[in-house]
């Protein structure tokens, strides 16, 4: 995301032709493509593209700011100098960063947040490496890094620039870039594009302004099949980078700032809010319950043990499902164990210890079903 100038919420259309845009950009983490096998058809690989990296709608992300003096790494420098360089970042970084997060919280989603003092509780790990540009990893994939590295990284300052802690956020729920959007049907002036990003402040190569700018994301991969211009994960650009819509050769291409009304419509779409856990369905010992959902759609069920031992729950049918078992504690659901079988000739499997009088809640996301209704779920 851009620098921003104001911290007006709108951009008046006098400021958008005459101020020059010298955005810096976040750079995106690649994401770790799934391998699905030939054997899936083109119907079940958009399906399961579609929701891949996509949290579990009701989990508890929590994030962590690094604060110890040896958090940071050694850069060389282009004169061969090594400096050490901290991740750790001012009050004021973090204060803006948790007005980000409750921008998202705000509209209601069925996922939370909550910062935690201990990077090994994190799920979101956050620095402010200057030099590093911003960026996160997508959706689940934050899950894949180590406990002591970052999963975000806040380049520069957000004192005018809440946005840029917005849209990695929605990286971190899953979202790509707005601007690569298929359905957009932005036609680049790609040699304008590669030039301006290769000087400052970005100084990127090639290969990284394709990566996020140039390249089109996969049809399925995107939500809705509109362009929202106006996105936060959306970035502005100086005039004459776009060729088509040709009002773009001769005005900046400037979103208006903050999440966009369709922003909030997806999010919740993905993230539905939830009542309370008392007022999920029990699935009982032994009862098979059949998942009457459509894709992208989640049931979440409440399993009570009445003895403590070891359990197994399992998907039936064929379908590609993501499985999640939280347990409830003193009203917080702590992640328990989860399981994903999409693209695989398997279902979703879980073997793990409950003990009795404990609650837990057990979501199931569906990606895919061969044949509606013909999926289901059982615990022993
Ligand atoms: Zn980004």
């Amino acid at each position: 995301m851009a620098r921003r100038a104001s911290t007006s919420s709108r951009r008046t259309p006098a400021s958008r032709t005459t101020k020059p845009l010298h955005p810096h950009y976040c750079s995106v983490r690649p994401s770790t493509p799934r391998a699905l096998g030939p054997g899936v058809s083109a119907d079940r690989a958009s399906a399961i593209n579609s929701l891949s990296n996509k949290w579990v709608n009701g989990t508890e992300l929590t994030y962590y700011f690094f604060d110890k003096p040896s958090d940071g790494e050694n850069v060389t420098y282009a004169d061969g100098s090594v400096r050490f360089v901290r991740w750790s970042g001012p009050e004021s970084q973090k204060v803006a960063m948790r007005q980000a997060f409750t921008a998202w919280a705000d509209l209601g989603l069925g996922v939370r947040f909550k910062e935690v003092g201990s990077r090994d509780q994190a799920m979101i790990r956050i620095g402010f490496m200057s030099g590093d540009g911003s960026w996160s990893y997508v959706g689940r994939d934050i899950l894949d890094q180590a406990s002591d590295q970052r999963t975000m990284n806040i380049g520069w300052s957000l004192a005018n620039d809440i946005d840029t802690g917005i849209h990695e956020i929605g990286h971190t729920l899953g979202f790509q870039h707005e601007h690569q959007n298929p359905f957009a049907g932005i036609v680049w002036d790609e040699e304008k594009v590669y030039a301006a990003l290769a000087g400052p402040p970005n100084n990127w190569p090639r290969q990284k302004t394709h990566f996020n700018i140039i390249r089109k994301l996969d049809v399925s991969s995107v939500q809705g099949t509109e362009w929202d211009r106006d996105s936060v994960m959306h970035y502005p650009f100086e005039a004459g980078l776009i060729k088509a819509p040709e009002l773009y050769q001769t005005q900046p291409m400037q979103p208006a700032g903050g999440l966009s009304a369709r922003d909030a419509t997806y999010a919740k779409q993905l993230y539905p809010g939830q009542g309370p856990v008392n007022s999920f369905p029990e699935l009982t010992l032994m009862e098979s319950r059949r998942l009457t959902i459509a894709p992208g759609a989640q049931v979440d069920l409440r399993l009570l043990p009445t003895r403590s031992r070891a359990y197994e729950i399992r998907t039936l049918g064929a379908a590609d499902t993501v499985i999640v078992l939280f347990e409830d504690v003193n009203g917080e659901l702590k992640y328990r164990g989860g399981d994903d079988d999409s693209g695989e000739d398997r279902n979703a499997y879980l073997a793990l210890r409950m003990s009795r009088g404990h609650k837990y809640v057990l979501r199931i996301r569906l990606y895919y079903a061969d044949h509606a209704g013909e999926t289901a779920v059982l615990w022993w």
